[in-house]
């Protein structure tokens, strides 16, 4: 899994002075009292001027991963690379391989023994060369490759371009940065997090400050 972040566009500045055009005002550079307007911005869910913020990423990811972006799709822009216009290398993401239990909803996990771990790599191994293999064999039989990609798994890695304004980022990272999120999407969350943060610190410390929730 990998985050790039391609463009983001706007900055703490940008929040403020979206705030500030109410009062026909302007900042250069943030001031002590700027970063107090934008804590009660995101304090009290006065979203507008943070929706003129946006950004965009790369993320690559494996296409179970990529499902549950698209969950996301009702605030932001998704596009995914397409298992039928691209052949698909023999590229997959290898999962943390752990161990489930307790009841529905309220799962923990626990380490594998080591034994039983290189097991179920191998495993995962084996399934992910058989499935690239069956896939090769299906295009070279000439059978198209919106058919034979049926046969290649969920943890095969594909590419998406994620783009949205900051106020749907921070639900995105709202859900995803949660500790029942899954492990792959949680990681490539904190990394977008991390790349939100550099850019907006303060709107980002801000969103910390005051519950980490959907805006
Ligand atoms: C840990 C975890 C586990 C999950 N497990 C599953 C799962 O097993 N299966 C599954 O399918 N999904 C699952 N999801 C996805 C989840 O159900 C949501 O689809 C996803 O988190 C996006 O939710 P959201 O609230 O951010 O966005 P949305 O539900 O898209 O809401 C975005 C905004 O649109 C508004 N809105 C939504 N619908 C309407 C409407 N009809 N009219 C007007 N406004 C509307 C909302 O109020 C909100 O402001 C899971 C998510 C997480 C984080």
């Amino acid at each position: 899994m990998s985050v790039t972040m391609l463009r983001i566009a706007g900055g703490d500045l940008d929040v403020v002075n979206g705030a500030r055009v109410s009062f026909n005002t302007e900042h250069q550079e943030l001031t002590d009292a700027d970063a107090g307007l934008i804590r009660r911005l995101v304090r009290d869910g006065h979203t507008e001027p943070l929706r003129g913020v946006w950004a965009k990423f790369k993320l690559e990811c494996s296409i179970g991963a990529a499902r549950q972006v698209m969950t996301h799709k009702r605030y932001l822009a998704i596009n995914e690379r397409s298992t039928r216009y691209s052949e698909f290398e023999d590229a997959f993401v290898v999962p943390p391989l752990k161990r489930q239990v307790g009841k529905k909803m309220e799962y923990q996990f626990e380490s594998l023994d080591t034994d039983t771990f290189d097991a179920a790599m191998e495993t995962v191994q084996e399934a992910y060369h058989s499935a690239h293999i069956a896939y090769r064999e299906l295009l070279v039989l000439g059978v198209s490759r919106e058919d034979a990609r049926s046969v290649l798994p969920l943890g095969l890695q594909t590419a998406l371009i994620v783009s949205g304004d900051l106020v749907g980022w921070l639900r995105f990272l709202s859900r995803r940065t949660d500790p029942h999120a899954q492990d792959e999407i949680r990681t490539a969350a904190h990394d977008i997090e991390r790349h939100l943060t550099d850019a907006l610190p303060v709107t980002l410390e801000a969103w910390s400050i005051y519950g980490r929730k959907a805006l």
